[in-house]
């Protein structure tokens, strides 16, 4: 359990300092910002989309690890996947980094579980979180800036 936890981690720390999908498209369709003001994270998540499919998910700001992980590792997640579909990646993330038991059935979305650690810290599951919640508001195309508080 204990090389799990460290796997976990090191993809923690790997997508912190080297974020995938970092920096603002030529075109989005869709862009909100987000804010957790007891960290100080901030960030802009970017949709391109093909009717109501996510083709390119992007993201820039700065924030700490554990917000760029999840942002980073959010946006991988998302390619290809329906407005619909994220919304219920979001719903079964949520659930898994404040301590619930559903299971992330799609094989997809194992990596995500390096986040199921969060849960012990509440302050760290708004860092956590910021990504997602930017993103619904994109997704219901809200102009309004995001914060966790
Ligand atoms: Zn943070």
């Amino acid at each position: 359990m204990s090389d799990l936890r460290e796997l976990y981690q090191e993809l923690i720390l790997d997508h912190g300092k080297h974020p995938r999908n970092f920096g603002a498209p030529e075109h989005a369709d869709r862009e909100a910002k987000g804010h957790n003001p007891l960290c100080g994270d901030r960030l802009t998540v970017y949709l391109v989309l093909d009717g109501d499919r996510i083709v390119d998910a992007r993201f820039d700001g700065a924030g700490c690890a554990i917000s760029t992980a999840s942002a980073s590792l959010m946006t991988e997640t998302l390619k290809g996947r329906t407005l619909a579909e994220a919304e219920q990646i979001f719903a079964k993330f949520h659930d898994l980094v404040t301590g619930g038991r559903s299971h992330l059935d799609d094989p997809e979305l194992e990596k995500l579980e390096v986040f199921a650690g969060v849960s012990e810290f509440p302050v760290r599951v708004k860092c956590a979180t910021l990504a997602w919640h930017t993103l619904k508001a994109a997704t219901e195309a809200s102009s309004d800036a995001v914060s966790t508080e």
